[in-house]
């Protein structure tokens, strides 16, 4: 850091002190580089690093924060837990990162059906927050433990949930409190339970990828919880597997809540940390639900009849929950486990089909690193959320390997993901649509397209004060 940097970066926190404690800005080295890395493989660059982490309590501050950063024209990037993705909290340019986990107030207001929170609440407190009222938060990610709520709610991600089964997070968002770019307060939707037909302004910041405004308040439908039914079946080969789930669309059943996938190989290594007895072939775990149990129970054998369909080595109800508790996290450890136990970095894509060529797009997916120059050399595991369609191919990037080589890889990991994405004309379901899959969205969605995102972006946000990068793209080697 040069002179000038430092002369410049003291007038910064200056001037930031007058509108947040002091205590709230974090200028330690440590912090700047912490606020920078993301879930990638590779360092951040030194001369990218924030000059400031500042941590606001109200939208007023907020508003403060961006009025001045517009003054003297300095980025500003919103930070939630940083566990994105796609490149969306790795940033290319200096600048003020406000982290938001002092907006952490959750509000339930059960006489009148909904919640609100801040958006530094992690998604797991407000999901165990609601759970012992007896309700659900209807989007599950595997960062729930780590993961903020505005980060989850600027992805718009259901995450682990079937989107056909109960919808995306924005169908149960009744209105934000939002800071625009520029420092102004907007409030969106309603406090009914009726959301707004027509121009709704919620709709802009609602999987907004951050783009458009900061959100800082979320009020969301209170979800009663459902009853669940728990079932599994195995299959010989992936093939069969993709059919009995295209069966369960074609043949109308009541979609379940949730339905993962792990192919053999990668479900072995989940089983075997569990104590359990390693699986005979590819494994399709699932909750139906419904409003008794016995009512669950019944969808869950509808599911199941047809799972059978497809000649499974094994399908049935699991009604031990001990039993189930231990097959469901089997599935979740996968990533962790593989990451603790080299020491090394888990990196997946994600890649959705489409209904009618599941079969197809499952043998892509179990291929994806087949022929590319510097991911081939790595072992595919691969599992995901297969009632939503969604395969999570992916390796573990080697912690020996240089910057430059776990870059090469990134890319190929999002230019295969773009290839089978546009090859099966679906997109990303989660994790949002820009930084490293801005070249995605263009080919997918066009020029015209990406040109009106830059317009509407414009719009908001005129001096491109808000989270710059993002929809350029992080560039690709
Ligand atoms: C182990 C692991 C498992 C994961 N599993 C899943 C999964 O199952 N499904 C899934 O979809 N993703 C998953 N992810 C990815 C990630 O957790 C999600 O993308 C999540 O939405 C990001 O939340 P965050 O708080 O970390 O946001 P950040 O990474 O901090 O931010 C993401 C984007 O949201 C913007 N943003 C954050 N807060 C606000 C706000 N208040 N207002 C406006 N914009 C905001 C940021 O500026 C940024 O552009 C996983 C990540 C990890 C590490």
């Amino acid at each position: 850091m040069t002179n000038m940097e430092s002369s410049g970066i003291d007038r910064i926190v200056k001037e930031l002190a007058k509108i947040v404690p002091e205590k709230y800005i974090l200028t330690h080295i440590f912090e700047r580089i912490k606020s920078s890395i993301d879930t990638f493989p590779y360092e951040a660059e030194r001369r990218n690093l924030p000059y400031a982490i500042v941590m606001p309590k109200t939208k007023e501050e907020v508003s403060e924060i961006l009025k001045y950063a517009n003054r003297i024209r300095v980025p500003v990037f919103i930070r939630g837990s940083g566990t994105s993705f796609t490149g969306a909290s790795r940033y290319q340019v200096p600048g003020i990162v406000i982290n938001t986990h002092r907006m952490d107030e959750i509000e339930i207001y059960e006489e009148f059906g909904f919640f609100e929170c801040g958006p530094g609440c992690i998604c797991e407190s407000v999901a165990k927050e609601i759970e012992t009222r007896g309700f659900f938060l209807p989007f599950a990610p595997g960062s729930r433990l780590i993961a903020s709520m505005g980060g989850l709610i600027a992805n718009n991600t259901s995450a682990h949930v079937v989107d056909a089964s109960i919808g995306k997070p924005g169908d149960y968002v009744l209105g934000l409190e939002v800071v625009l770019p520029n420092g102004e307060i907007i409030e969106t939707g309603t406090k009914g339970l009726r959301r707004p037909a027509g121009t709704d302004l919620t709709k802009f910041f609602v999987g907004g990828d951050g783009l458009f405004g900061m959100v800082t308040k979320i009020r969301m439908r209170l979800v009663p919880a459902f009853e669940m039914a728990y079932g599994i079946a195995i299959y010989k080969d992936l093939k069969s597997l993709a059919k009995g789930v295209q069966r369960i669309y074609r043949e109308r059943r009541p979609l379940p809540l949730f339905m993962e996938f792990m192919e053999k190989k990668t479900a072995e290594i989940g089983y075997k940390i569990k104590g359990l007895e390693i699986p005979k072939g590819s494994v399709i775990l699932f909750v139906s639900i419904g409003n008794s149990k016995e009512g669950a129970s019944q969808i869950a054998n509808q599911i199941l009849s047809s799972l059978v369909a497809e000649n499974p080595i094994e399908a049935q109800q699991i009604e031990e929950v001990e039993l189930w508790e231990k097959l469901w996290s089997s599935r979740e450890v996968i990533g962790s486990y593989l990451m603790q136990e080299s020491g090394n970095q888990w990196s997946s894509a994600e890649v959705v089909s489409n209904l009618m060529k599941l079969e197809e797009c499952m043998d892509d997916a179990s291929h994806f690193n087949y022929d590319l120059p510097v991911l081939s050399q790595l072992t595919l595991y691969l599992f995901g959320h297969i009632g939503g369609l969604t395969m999570h191919p992916g390796v573990i990037i080697p912690k020996e390997w240089d910057n430059e080589k776990k870059k090469r890889a990134v890319d190929e990991k999002f230019q295969r993901e773009a290839e089978l994405n546009l090859k099966y004309s679906t997109c990303g379901g989660e994790w949002g649509q820009f930084a490293k899959r801005t070249p995605f969205f263009i080919k997918r969605y066009g020029k015209e397209s990406y040109e009106l995102v830059k317009k509407i972006k414009k719009t908001f946000d005129p001096n491109n004060i808000l989270n710059p990068g993002v929809l350029e793209g992080e560039p690709q080697q």
